[in-house]
């Protein structure tokens, strides 16, 4: 049978390719599956990679259908036998990929790494265990998940602990890669007929970091799909890291199975950053852009922006642009002006929590009360108006909003807004609560 399959490619190859990749594989038959001996790593991992679906194609119509399986191993058939050098033909075997190109593909961004990465109270736990990762792969913790709110460094250590991988074994994959991204990529496999090779490539890696699972939620064809990938890594030890803007648990919309999986090994948080953190992340990137960030000046910006990371960086940008466009130094009086609009548009930012506390107020109740599981009318009216306003007022999610009111399901959210809007055009009242405190929260 093997015979029959190496006459055949030897009429479909070209003489370097037949000599170096067929020639040196020894075939051994066991039952319904051909086991291909390759003499060396190399040689097993091309073959596998170029030839393995023409092989069984083969194989399937040389045996009518009685081989259904290749496996590719490192051996011969007589353990004495002299391994025929398959690539030793070459000059050199072909070069293996560069680390930039690896990079690349593994979708990694080379300025993400521990070196540039501030540590602080905020952030320790969740950089320290991924230093472990990116030195124990597979070993240390799997899998390890970061939660935390936007922009306060989740996707940099990401990258930062595959970044080390990548570098410290030239043979190690990584993939990382964005839920929505996984989500895409299936969907584009399962058009085009290719959702073996999507499941394979995923199964394959070594280190598979996937960013914002909550971007899972609700889409069950990829969660089974990603269900059965991280079975597949767990169980053959490759690292899984996984990020969420919050605990696994509370992930709504995700499938109980997968939440259980994602707190198995290692999860941890990352905080905003407190003072101190920030002035020190604000000093490293302003380094970074070749400029001298004056102490006053760090500690206003650190001290006034207080949401995210992400927002620091944009408003260190914007002073850096500003004063080389002008040709000013960065001083308090600068970075006041240039700051203006940034700032005020972060003090009008309304929280929930702001929300919460007005709502209290206006209508003479405790704040806790309104967080609290208790259902007396007195009480459910202001906290229905209160969420509705936290979904006019802020950015957050559902999901989110039901979280901050101690601890309720999105749908009671939507409930809540959507009772509110058919009361203010029904009840004269609630639409004069309701303006006065949009009115008293604008302000
Ligand atoms: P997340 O994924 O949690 O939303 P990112 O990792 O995208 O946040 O971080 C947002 C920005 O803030 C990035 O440019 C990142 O480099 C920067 N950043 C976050 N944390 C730190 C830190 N501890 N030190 C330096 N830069 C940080
Ligand atoms: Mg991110």
């Amino acid at each position: 049978l093997w015979d029959q399959c190496v006459k055949q490619l030897k009429g479909e190859l070209t003489s370097a390719e037949f000599n170096t990749w067929i020639l040196p594989l020894q075939a051994r038959v066991d039952g319904r599956l051909m086991r291909l001996l390759a003499p060396n790593r190399f040689v097993l991992d091309w073959t596998q990679k170029h030839y393995e679906r023409r092989l069984l194609d083969l194989c399937a119509e040389f045996s009518e259908g009685a081989i259904a399986q290749i496996v590719f191993e490192v051996g011969g058939l007589d353990k004495e036998a002299p391994i025929i050098p398959g690539y030793s033909r070459f000059e050199t075997p072909p070069p293996a990929p560069d680390l930039d190109e690896r990079r690349s593909s593994a979708n990694l961004n080379a300025d993400f790494t521990f070196d540039t990465f501030v540590e602080g109270k905020s952030n320790q736990i969740a950089r320290a265990a991924s230093m472990q990762i990116a030195q124990n792969p597979g070993t240390a913790y799997n899998p390890l998940f970061v939660y935390g709110g936007v922009g306060l460094g989740k996707t940099h250590l990401m990258h930062a602990l595959g970044n080390v991988i990548l570098a410290s074994n030239p043979n190690a994959r990584v993939v990382y890669l964005h839920s929505e991204r996984f989500v895409a990529e299936m969907i584009k496999a399962l058009q085009h007929n290719r959702i073996e090779e999507f499941k394979k490539t995923y199964r394959s890696v070594n280190a598979l970091l996937i960013d914002d699972v909550q971007f899972f939620a609700g889409k069950e064809r990829s969660q089974e799909e990603f269900f059965h990938t991280f079975n597949a890594l767990f169980e053959s030890r490759q690292q899984i890291v996984l990020s969420s803007d919050r605990f696994p648990k509370e992930v709504v919309g995700l499938e109980e199975r997968l939440k259980s999986r994602f707190g198995w090994g290692l999860t941890v948080s990352i905080d905003p950053p407190d003072l101190e953190t920030s002035v020190a992340i604000l000093h490293c990137k302003a380094s970074q852009l070749g400029v001298e960030l004056p102490e006053d000046v760090a500690f206003f910006v650190g001290k006034r922006i207080r949401s995210n990371i992400r927002e620091l960086e944009g408003a260190l940008r914007r002073l850096v642009a500003n004063s080389q466009f002008t040709g000013k130094p960065i001083t308090m009086e600068f970075a006041k002006h240039a700051l203006k609009d940034v700032l005020a548009a972060q003090d009008k930012q309304v929280s929930i929590e702001n929300i919460q506390k007005t709502v209290a107020e206006y209508f003479k109740l405790r704040t806790s009360d309104l967080l609290s599981a208790k259902r007396s009318r007195s009480l459910a009216r202001p906290r229905q108006i209160a969420m509705a306003l936290s979904k006019e007022l802020t950015k957050h999610s559902l999901p989110e909003i039901g979280n901050a009111f101690g601890g309720r399901d999105h749908t009671t959210v939507l409930h809540a807004t959507r009772k509110i809007k058919s009361l203010r055009e029904s009840d004269a009242a609630v639409e004069e609560d309701y303006k006065n405190l949009l009115r008293i929260l604008n302000s």
